[in-house]
């Protein structure tokens, strides 16, 4: 019988845009910076508590003059050196980012049908990065290895701004010289499109890709770098690591590790497969990610505890079989899509359906939807892993009812189930009836029976 299904022609990002979208955005791009200085003045000034800066406000609040001089003696402060530390980071990671071989992967096919090549070379970058930093700190003693955590202040204010700059430079890009210009999309709002982005695959000559770059580099690479500095300073400050930073750069560097390990893969999830580079990305990478993501390590800094034995045992095991979830679902899609769906999941032929779409040069393509293994239980089963992880990084820190060893937990569970609708609607109008068909054989979106 034939394939009466039809895909829609129109897909990929939303391109109409209401007084409220508009409204959410200019709301995210003017609080996210505050969010994140809010964050980093509780570590800093409130050993991690995360009510600190807000009491301190209401009680040296009496007059606007009062409230200003408060706020402006926990800001950070700029200095030079930490502009330098930041620009020779950036500019070390392009060097490792253009000259490291690598192998050569390739990402999905843009909505414009562009099916774009990639040198993969993380894993030698991420290995070079801190086989230097350790020798250099450690055997050779040019710095301490706390360097990252002394600089903090310095370099919140630098990260700042070389986001915003790249932020900016993104968006003057993509609207006087896209790399691939039938795949920009611009919805006429300059605040959505500042922040959402306007170029999909924005590069400097064939190789130089923003997005596998800022995504990865600077940000993912200096997590587990972050991690070992306030590690160094947990051990210069007590004389010693307790075992709650050890676990938490183990599990952090598990992760860390593995999208490393797996870049390949990354080049086909939806960070690179389907989102625009605007501020979300350009300044979400140079900013948020490694002041929101290693906020656990600066608060263990700041309240050294230690596990017991079946507490670290415990947490240990949560996070390893989270992985195991993120890490097994996440193959199981690769796979069967390297395969067109002829693979083996959980000992089984796979099952799939065989769905179809077109892009804007009208052409059809052919696409893979697993209802099989991890993808039959629900159709993101693979953000349980995550979340799982994320559990175990919060519970790291110790059984407190702090905020802030939980606030990545909290912010992955928003970001996901944010996600898990955008997809749904980005997949629907991509697929059409064969997601329709898809959400019928798996019902439910995260959790079976719950959601
Ligand atoms: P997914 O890997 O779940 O990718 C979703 C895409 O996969 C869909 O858009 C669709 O894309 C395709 N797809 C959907 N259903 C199926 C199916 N049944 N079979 C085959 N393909 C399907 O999402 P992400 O890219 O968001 O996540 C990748 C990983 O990264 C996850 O484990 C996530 O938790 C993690 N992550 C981590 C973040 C962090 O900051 N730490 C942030 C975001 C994600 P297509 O158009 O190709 O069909």
């Amino acid at each position: 019988m034939a394939d009466t299904k039809v895909a829609p022609p129109l897909w990929g990002r939303a391109h109409k845009i209401s007084p409220l979208n508009n409204f959410i955005t200019a709301s995210i791009l003017i609080l996210s910076p505050f969010w994140v200085l809010y964050l980093w003045a509780c570590c800093t000034h409130y050993n991690c508590a995360f009510s600190g800066p807000a009491a301190d406000f209401l009680a040296n609040s009496g007059s606007a003059r009062d409230a200003i001089s408060f706020v402006y003696s926990i800001l950070p402060a700029f200095n030079t050196r930490s502009l330098f530390i930041y620009t020779s980071w950036l500019a070390f990671q392009a060097i490792l980012f253009v000259y490291l071989p690598g192998k050569t992967g390739y990402g999905q096919k843009t909505p414009a049908g562009h099916l774009l090549k990639y040198k993969v070379n993380g894993l030698n970058a991420w290995i070079v990065t801190h086989v230097l930093f350790i020798a250099a700190s450690l055997v050779f003693g040019y710095f301490p290895l706390s360097i990252i955590q002394e600089h903090w202040a310095g370099l919140l204010v630098s990260t700042n701004i070389f986001g915003l700059g790249l932020a900016t430079f993104a968006y003057i890009k993509a609207i006087t010289y896209p790399s691939y210009p039938a795949d920009n999309k611009a919805t006429g709002s300059f605040l959505y499109d500042y922040f959402m982005g306007i170029e999909h695959n924005p590069r400097i000559g064939d190789s130089f890709d923003f997005k596998l770059f800022f995504n990865g580099r600077p940000g993912i690479i200096a997590w587990t770098l972050i991690n070992l500095s306030f590690a160094g300073a947990q051990y210069n400050e007590i004389g010693y690591v307790t075992n709650s930073m050890i676990l938490l750069n183990i599990l952090h560097a598990i992760y860390v590790v593995d999208f490393f390990y797996h870049e390949d893969w990354y080049l086909r999830t939806i960070d690179i497969a389907h989102d625009h580079f605007g501020y979300y990305l350009a300044w979400g990478d140079l900013v948020w990610l490694p002041f929101t993501y290693t906020l656990q390590s600066h608060y263990i800094y700041r309240n050294p505890i230690n596990l017991s034995q079946p507490a670290f045992i415990a947490i240990l095991a949560i996070g390893l079989a989270g992985y195991y979830i993120f890490r097994n679902a996440n193959n199981q899609k690769d796979l069967a899509r390297r395969y067109n769906g002829d693979v083996k999941i959980w000992g089984k032929k796979a099952t799939v359906i065989r769905a179809s779409y077109l892009t804007s040069d009208g052409k059809t393509t052919r696409s893979i939807l697993l209802t099989c293994g991890f993808w039959g239980i629900s159709r993101h089963f693979n953000y349980v892993g995550d979340l799982l992880m994320c559990f175990a990084f919060g519970a790291s820190c110790g059984l407190t009812m702090d905020f802030i060893p939980y606030y990545y937990l909290f912010y992955m569970t928003v970001l996901l189930v944010h996600r898990i609708n955008r997809d749904h609607a980005r997949c629907q109008a991509k697929y059409g009836d064969y997601w329709t068909e898809y959400c019928k054989a798996v019902p439910y979106k995260l959790v079976p029976f719950v959601f």
